[in-house]
């Protein structure tokens, strides 16, 4: 499924694809892609070329000259390919630009989760699924910010970092990852992380991202491990299979309805204390009396508590 380093890969092919030539015609399909818009607008793309492409997590903005935008995510199943114009369309194309230099980009998508939105640039980039975006983690993380974001919510870390309000471009496959490089449970309440351990964490998502961007950077275009491709994760969709680091078996847990991988011996499971030996755990006085509280409640009801009280979350 693709995340943050399969849309920065896909903004980059993007990019040598579309920079200097100019759009031929544009078409798009009748689909849940460009839900809520005509093909004609679509269609507008037409005569314009590209001026340049940002990534926001896993959106992407495409500039067009005269003000003009595509505001592209890939849902699940997305990607832009590339073929000569004369070759057949292939299947699950939900729309395309013809070029004039005799190619065709297509945006292929088999489930229909992606998006598509036409509009002026200046619009778009003031949509809320952008505006509500926390930062991205590629260029560096803040670690006070990711620190104050994690101190304000009861829910579970892999819940906490798969909100795109906290970082943007985390899902499934590297919030799994950087919990594991950071031997982090992902069951624990967010609030519990110390300072320290977010520095780890900080450090240890910046690794992952990488590691994956380094690993699947092609001119090909990925084929994602849902669709059969190669795994090149630690833990992402390995259950069962030893760990790298200590050969105990991975595991696979449900959170939030989503799959979480990891290793119970190198992220063992975190407990509550409120006090220590040495008096009152050094934490802001609302985190302790919340951590006291989630201490009390039983594994099942306090997974239900973090669980509920969800607002409404920007698409991921
Ligand atoms: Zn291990």
């Amino acid at each position: 499924m693709p995340e943050l380093p399969e849309v920065e890969i896909a903004s980059r092919q993007l990019r040598g694809w579309l920079q200097g030539r100019r759009i031929v015609s544009a078409r798009a399909e009748r689909s849940r892609v460009i839900r809520g818009q005509t093909q004609a607008r679509f269609a507008g793309l037409a005569g314009h070329r590209l001026t340049g492409i940002e990534r926001f997590g896993k959106w992407m903005l495409l500039s067009f000259d005269g003000g003009e935008g595509l505001l592209s995510h890939l849902g699940m199943t997305g990607k832009w390919i590339r073929r000569r114009a004369d070759e057949p369309r292939p299947s699950h194309v939900r729309a395309s630009l013809a070029l004039n230099d005799g190619h065709a980009v297509d945006y292929r998508d088999m489930r229909l989760f992606g998006r598509l939105i036409r509009g002026k640039t200046q619009q778009l980039r003031a949509l809320p699924a952008l505006r509500a975006l926390g930062p991205d983690p590629l260029g560096g993380i803040d670690v006070e910010r990711l620190h104050g974001m994690l101190a304000r919510t009861r829910r579970s870390m892999k819940e906490a970092l798969m909100d795109q309000r906290t970082l943007a471009g985390l899902g499934n496959i590297q919030v799994s990852e950087s919990l594991y490089r950071a031997r982090i449970d992902p069951q624990r309440p967010a609030l519990s992380l110390t300072r320290a351990e977010t520095e780890r964490l900080a450090s240890a998502i910046g690794d992952s991202l990488r590691a994956t961007l380094d690993d699947e950077d092609s001119p090909e275009p990925i084929t994602y491990v849902e669709e059969g491709g190669e795994n090149v994760f630690l833990v992402y969709d390995r259950a069962g299979e030893p760990c790298g680091n200590c050969g105990t078996a991975i595991r696979r847990i449900v959170q939030g309805g989503r799959s979480t991988y990891y290793c119970p011996h190198c992220q063992p499971r975190w407990r509550a204390r409120a006090t220590s030996r040495t008096g009152p755990v050094r934490a802001p006085a609302r985190a302790s009396v919340a951590l006291q509280k989630a201490a009390r409640r039983s594994p099942a009801r306090r997974l239900r508590v973090i669980q509920g009280g969800r607002a409404s979350q920007p698409m991921r």
